[in-house]
């Protein structure tokens, strides 16, 4: 059975004072809630004083990115080792805004997989077709290709450590979620591939979140379905109002 995880994803919205406000309501209602996994992902300078706020919860801090290398000059990178030196123990990698707004790539994507994992940092990594591509009837094979790509080279033991995160890059931010039916056809092709990729007993282990406008009024629908464990969150993270509904909905 897998243990559903809802993970915020803030993107680069709060600052200080609105960010550890939040983590401090997240903190009284959910520090020994044991029945889902909760992580946060803030902006990198918030990581360090928020893990340290959140540290002895259950509540797992994450960053949005890190950099493919662990050292150097990479100027305006963050590696690994330094998110796990500030406290995070999770990282989002592949995330549509990075593969679509910054051209990040599949080949860097799974560079960034195996930095992270090197350093003992749990990952979540997105994948999602586009509009387009749902439209072009390609949903299957650019969503089976970032899954196989962004795990290259990943052994069995490492895929333990990772969380797939399904977010079809039309309902993202847009409020337009996918139907039950959408979800459920992707999902379950996922775990296909991942059961090709390692075993069906793996696949299986696995959490794949659902993403895209995900809100307290939907999620109940989205996380019946068969093959979702969870939910990887944006607008709805940012505020604990909608933040917390979304937890009690399994
Ligand atoms: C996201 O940022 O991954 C996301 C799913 O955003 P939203 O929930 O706002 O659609």
């Amino acid at each position: 059975m897998r243990k559903p995880f809802i993970a915020g994803n803030w993107k680069m919205n709060l600052e200080r004072k609105t960010a550890l406000a939040l983590v401090h309501q997240l903190r009284d209602h959910l520090a020994n809630r044991d029945t889902v996994d909760v992580a946060v992902f803030p902006p990198f300078v918030y990581v360090e004083e928020i893990a340290r706020t959140l540290k002895g919860t259950k509540i797992a801090v994450g960053a949005q990115n890190c950099c493919d290398e662990p050292h150097g000059a990479f100027t305006g990178e963050i590696s690994a080792a330094q998110l796990v030196d500030v406290g995070a123990t999770h990282v989002l990698l592949g995330h549509s805004e990075r593969r679509h707004v910054y051209g990040e790539s599949d080949a860097l994507v799974n560079r960034k997989v195996h930095a992270a994992l090197d350093k003992g940092l749990a990952v979540i990594l997105c994948v999602g077709e586009t509009l387009e591509q749902r439209q072009g009837k390609q949903t299957e094979k650019v969503i089976g290709a970032q899954l196989t790509l962004g795990l290259q080279g990943i052994s069995a033991r490492d895929l333990l450590k990772i969380t797939i995160a399904y977010e079809p890059v039309w309902a993202i931010g847009t409020g337009k979620v996918a139907t039950s039916k959408q979800a459920g056809e992707a999902h379950a092709y996922l775990r296909g591939v991942l059961g090709g990729l390692f075993t069906e007993s793996l696949a299986d282990q696995t959490r794949i979140q659902y993403g895209g406008s995900v809100k307290p009024d939907n999620v109940k629908e989205l996380l019946a379905v068969r093959d979702v464990d969870g939910a990887l969150v944006g607008g709805a993270s940012l505020k604990a109002e909608t933040f917390l509904p979304l937890l009690g909905g399994r």
